[in-house]
């Protein structure tokens, strides 16, 4: 059973669970986008021509490409590049030409109540003239602008304006500090930051443009001050703030100087559309760089087929923060290239209490809904009588993205939130990726809970063991891509080295993406965890996600994080951390712990059964809401806990350290 390759043993096969299957109904099936199994075929046997025909059917080309790909230069890929076109157009002045521009794009809704709809001609005009103030300010193609900001409008007016310039976007999530802040403004070498006085979070405002004052006064690494210009101000919280003359402006007033005239010029398919950094989980955040074509000729083209877009008849909720990739291409680039109506939200799904989504969603008639699991489980733990107080029924469609996301929150997300009936969508992506790559098409795919199944018609993955060579089916190792993809990070910005040494040194011309993942007996595709979380206990090589699914598989636990820990006779052991539901805090922590340590071992094998159970109030998640095990990994083995940065709450991690020492 032990085994040299360093793959991810399958622990499934050791628990003989058959997974439930959920086939589309008729229904569904007849009315979605994609109800012909063919594509994948025909996709599979010309990627190229398939991603050409996506380009060329979903997009406005100023310029049409003639080539599709070159990969001469490894790992350096160039998609549709003598093609030309203006990313920001084809998300709203063709729509408005098209006759489109009375249709919603975009319904606001602000955390202390306030509400807003915008048409598709309203966004292009405030986007035309949110150029024509950029350009004023000095903003050219190629430049970099950052951007600050809460979830509000001006945020997504922005992106679009610096788009539409042929400039690049940095948005850096407005949790972060003044030191994240600094160092991404520095990374991109900015010369503008657009920001906001605050945001609203959990019933009060949250400064954000103190922290760009804090952020622009750090010295940098080599003492040199930043290279910002100015920093335009948007009005939201209207919480005092200081502006420093000469250099600080409010878009309010700028704004008025600028009329709606201006015309999108295109450029070329790779001039580069944005920078963002990964979330973290596992270390220092990579900057990664993505450019135009490629990129959005995927999202439009998953966002699509995957959540069965009907942009005339759908309301579409992607309740990502805007700061992250999720936004980026789920929130902006994808949903408004096809002309959707959305909504975006701009506080916490807690305020004023744990109703606040499914009243949004019974406001706005929401169809399709995308969430993380994270926030699912934090909904389980609460309990369902919230969601059940409200009409959900218009709901046809939910997605998942982040993390695995386990059965039992699969089940729970279908039950309470799908009616029963509605398919779920479980997409395995990245930021690296730019677009979904690994999710079932919901007219085609049986879904499996825990399960992201099946690549895109036009992707390639596998998973192969540490030689290279691919795992048969029940077998588990890392996941690859095989073939470059359009929406593929470019680089890593300024930084081609890293770029080459993170991805690409492992197995060459193949992606390696840094999960775990198996394939089951029908060849779909279940992720497993990082790579770098891998357990080894006595030989034996455990995914974190499987030991964490059967822990939230009991009714007592919300959530779970499993690490693996230094252990004297078994190399490591299992040590779980788990968060108990609301109404079973009853039970005593002893019992809970004995209780844990059984299930896990009758559930999947004696082998995977915890060494320690702790029992605590919170996890130590990213600011995207990801659990980061490294950290829990430190305190378990009684290091200094690590690089803390990117972590949502650093309170956490002392009251879980101070909870283990006291077990020692
Ligand atoms: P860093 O790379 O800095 O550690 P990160 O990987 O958390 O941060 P993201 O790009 O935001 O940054 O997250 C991508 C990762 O999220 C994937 O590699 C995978 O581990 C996880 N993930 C996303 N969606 C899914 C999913 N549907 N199923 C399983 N894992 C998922
Ligand atoms: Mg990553």
């Amino acid at each position: 059973m032990s085994d040299d390759h360093g793959t991810i043993e399958s622990l499934s096969s050791l628990a003989h669970e058959t997974p439930d299957t959920y086939p589309p109904s008729a229904e569904f099936r007849a009315q979605a986008n994609q109800n012909n199994s063919e594509i994948y075929l025909r996709a599979a046997a010309d990627p190229e021509g398939y991603w050409a025909e996506q380009a060329r059917t979903r997009l406005t080309w100023t310029k049409p490409f003639t080539e599709v790909l070159d990969w001469t230069n490894p790992p350096f890929a160039k998609w549709f590049q003598d093609g030309e076109l203006n990313v920001a157009a084809n998300c709203l002045d063709r729509h408005v030409a098209n006759g489109l521009g009375d249709r919603v794009a975009i319904h606001f809704e602000g955390e202390p109540g306030d509400s807003r709809s915008i048409t598709y001609a309203e966004l292009t005009y405030e986007v035309k003239r949110a150029a024509n103030m950029l350009t004023s300010l000095g903003v050219t193609a190629g430049d970099r602008v950052a951007i600050y900001m809460p979830m509000i409008p001006e945020t997504i007016i922005s992106m679009l304006a610096v788009a539409r310039l042929g400039a690049a976007h940095s948005v850096v999530f407005g949790g972060f500090s003044a030191e994240s802040l600094r160092a991404r403004i520095d990374d991109a070498e900015a010369e503008l930051v657009i920001t906001a006085d605050g945001g609203y979070r959990k019933g009060r405002v949250s400064p954000l443009k103190p922290v760009v004052d804090q952020a622009l006064e750090l010295d940098d690494a080599d003492g040199k001050p930043s290279t910002v210009k100015h920093v335009l101000v948007v009005q939201r919280g209207k919480n005092d703030i200081t502006m420093e003359s000469g250099r600080d402006l409010w878009w309010h007033e700028e704004i008025t100087a600028y009329d709606g005239e201006h015309q999108a010029q295109g450029f070329p398919a790779e001039n580069p559309l944005f920078i963002l950094y990964t979330s973290g989980t596992t270390g220092r955040p990579k900057g990664i760089l993505h450019t135009s074509g490629g990129y959005l000729t995927q999202v439009t083209t998953t966002h699509s087929d995957v959540f069965d877009l009907k942009p005339e008849s759908d309301v579409w909720w992607c309740t990502a923060d805007v700061g992250w990739v999720t936004g980026h291409s789920y929130i902006v680039y994808g949903p408004l290239a096809n002309g959707a109506t959305q909504v975006v939200y701009e506080g916490t799904p807690d305020t004023p209490d744990w109703g606040r989504w499914w009243e949004i969603i019974q406001k706005y008639g929401v169809t399709t809904f995308y969430t993380a699991p994270t926030a699912i489980r934090s909904f389980m733990k609460v309990g369902r009588q919230v969601p059940e107080k409200y009409d959900l029924s218009s709901i046809r469609l939910l997605g998942s993205v982040g993390e695995p996301i386990n059965p039992e929150a699969w089940r729970w997300y279908h039950e309470v939130i799908g009616a029963s009936q509605v398919p779920i969508v479980d997409t395995w992506w990245q930021t690296e990726t730019g677009a979904i790559m690994v999710a079932p098409l919901p007219g085609l795919t049986s879904l499996k809970p825990g399960s992201s199944q099946i690549a895109q018609p036009g992707i390639a993955v596998s998973v192969l063991d540490e030689s290279g060579d691919k795992v048969d089916r029940g077998q588990g190792g890392l996941l690859v891509v095989e073939r470059p993809w359009p929406a593929m990070v470019r680089t890593i910005w300024g930084d081609d080295q890293r770029f080459i040494d993170t991805y690409w040194e492992k197995f060459g011309d193949k992606y390696f993406a840094g999960d775990g993942a198996r394939l089951d007996e029908d060849g779909d595709v279940w992720f497993m965890g990082r790579v770098d979380d891998v357990m080894n206990v006595s030989g034996h090589r455990l995914s974190t996600t499987e030991i964490e699914s059967a822990l939230v598989g009991h009714h007592a636990v919300a959530e779970a994080a499993v690490v693996g820990a230094d252990d004297e006779t078994t190399g490591q052991a299992v040590v779980a951390f788990v968060i108990l539901k609301s109404q079973q805090q009853l039970l005593t922590e002893a019992e809970a712990e004995a209780e844990l340590k059984k299930h896990v071992a009758s559930h999947i094998g004696a082998i995977a059964r915890p060494r320690n159970v702790f029992v605590v109030n919170e996890l130590p998640k990213t600011r995207s809401g990801k659990i980061m095990r490294r950290l829990l990994k430190d305190a378990a083995e009684g290091r200094t806990i690590g690089d803390t940065t990117t972590l949502a709450d650093t309170m956490v991690m002392q009251t879980i350290s101070d909870r283990v020492v006291a077990e020692r």
